[in-house]
């Protein structure tokens, strides 16, 4: 493996310190005002640092950049809303005593989304929790943000819907969360990605003013809060698109070289089978891997392809798999396995899982240029085995695209940064889990509907302050 390039990049893309400006943390008088109102409303507020600090987690520790940064960063007092009711309430005495509000789903983002930088006060809204209408003739649903996604689904299944997309973390998070901090998952193969045109088709929302307005946004006007991090408007519930219900299998397959694992992930997505989900690990990452009861453990050389597959799906793809010298090695019905599901293994779950065999690992968000061979091969010459491929295959801008989340070996700040720049240089495209806002992350640059949204609906900037750069350079 190569030495430490003399060429490191000129422009830093991890940060080295908290965005700046950032608004002053409350101050005790602020403080006391504030729960004075929300007691007046009949919330509670939690002060305890045991709250707090469960109020603080997110999965941010996955970066060896954020982490230092991030840890020990908690709010002054926390309250959790029920009702949009509650939650102007709450930002009504935000606004009033200019308390800065960040929102909280199930805490599980991966950049520190709804840690807040600044003190002030985390909104928690787990009790919005209902399915509160569902089109049979369309599969379009509303329901409220703070549903678990697993809860939502297990709904919309008894109605022979499903979600189009969701995170590996189903089980945990929030719809709003995963609207507002989430991008992908499963299902991106088929759907893309969750800010394309036809997922969100409307939000309701609470401004963070002294009157506080609950607004009905339509598709249009909902797509500036979709991705912001919660930093231009409190979603109280959402209005999405769903998709027929369909028996998942869960496949594992097994091929003899990483080349042959390659092949069958490019062309597997590009074939008439219906698939929900298409995951490629080579055999240094399935052999960290917890396999669902039943499939056999990754040994030798051999790598993986874990797929969710329509039950029509099976004959033919049996037949198509020695063209890859692969073999179909594992397989039960979603829902009905033992162990860790396949949608726990996918996406961040392969680094969660592998993390917890070498807390050493981090890893990257890159969507690779087409063919993709060369530029994992150019990789994997200068980085050696501190890159290891996990990819996921995905429909980007109509296009079917293999997404690649390494894991990384951590060395130091220079070297990551410098592998970084060698993927962009060979023609990925970086969205960058080691960035604080939500432009330096998955968004790429300003978006200014994000900004002039922030200014409508948040106009004293109150709302997760340090998050949206677009704001804070206007
Ligand atoms: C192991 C692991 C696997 C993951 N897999 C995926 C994946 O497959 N795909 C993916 O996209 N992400 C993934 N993530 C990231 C994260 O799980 C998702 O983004 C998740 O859906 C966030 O939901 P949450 O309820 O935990 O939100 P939180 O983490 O609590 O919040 C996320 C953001 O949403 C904001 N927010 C929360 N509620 C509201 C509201 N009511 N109004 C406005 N803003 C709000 C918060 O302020 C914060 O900025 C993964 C994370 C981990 C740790």
């Amino acid at each position: 493996m190569d030495p430490l390039p003399a060429d490191l990049p000129m422009v830093s893309l991890l940060p080295t310190a908290l965005p700046q400006p950032m608004p002053a943390a409350a101050s005790p008088e602020q403080l006391e005002q504030l729960t004075a109102d929300l007691r007046a409303a009949g919330l509670m507020p939690l002060r305890s640092r045991g709250e707090l600090d469960q109020l603080a987690a997110d999965a941010f520790v996955y970066s060896p950049i954020l982490q230092p940064l991030l840890q020990g960063l908690r709010a002054q007092v926390g309250v959790r809303g029920t009702s949009a009711d509650e939650v102007m309430a709450v930002a009504a005495a935000c606004a009033r005593h200019g308390v800065n509000l960040t929102l909280r789903g199930a805490g599980t983002g991966n950049y520190g989304q709804a840690i807040p930088l600044s003190g002030g006060l985390v909104l928690e809204l787990s009790g919005m929790n209902r399915l509160r209408q569902l089109d049979p003739s369309t599969g379009v649903f509303s329901a409220e943000a703070g549903i678990l996604l697993a809860d939502l689904e297990q709904q919309l299944q008894a109605q022979n819907r499903e979600l189009r997309l969701v995170p590996s973390t189903v089980r945990s998070s929030s719809l709003a969360g995963y609207l507002a901090g989430g991008s992908s998952g499963i299902g991106s193969l088929r759907w893309g990605f969750l800010r394309d045109p036809g997922h969100l088709l409307g939000l309701e929302i609470v401004t963070l003013e002294s009157s506080p307005r609950l607004l009905q946004l339509d598709a249009a006007k909902a797509q500036a809060l979709n991705h912001a991090y919660g930093c231009n408007g409190i979603i109280t519930s959402a209005t999405m698109a769903s998709a027929p219900a369909v028996a998942w299998q869960q496949l594992v397959l097994e091929a003899p070289s990483w080349e042959q694992a390659l092949a069958a992930a490019q062309q597997l997505p590009a074939t008439a089978l219906l698939l929900n989900s298409l995951c490629a690990l080579e055999g240094a990452v399935a052999r960290l891997m917890p396999w669902p009861h039943g499939c056999p453990g990754a040994r030798g050389d051999s790598h993986r392809l874990l797929l969710l597959a329509a039950p029509d799906a099976l004959a033919p793809l049996e037949a198509l798999l020695p063209r890859w010298g692969a073999q179909l090695i594992w397989q039960a019905p979603q829902g009905q396995s033992r162990g860790i599901p396949l949608r726990e293994l996918c996406w961040n779950h392969t680094t969660l899982h592998a993390r917890a065999q070498e807390p050493a690992f981090t890893y990257l968000q890159l969507l690779l240029p087409q063919p993709e061979g060369p530029a994992l091969a150019a990789l994997r010459q200068r980085w050696g085995h501190d890159l290891l491929w996990h990819l996921e295959a995905v429909r980007a801008q109509g296009q079917q695209r293999l997404a690649c989340l390494p894991l990384v070996r951590w060395h130091s700040r220079e070297r990551l940064e410098a592998v970084i720049e060698h993927a962009c240089a060979l023609g990925c495209l970086l969205f960058n889990p080691h960035a604080i806002t939500v432009e330096d992350g998955g968004l790429g640059g300003v978006d200014a509907e994000q900004v002039a949204a922030k200014a409508s609906y948040d106009p004293h900037g109150l709302l997760n302050p340090g998050k949206l750069r677009g704001w804070l350079e206007r």
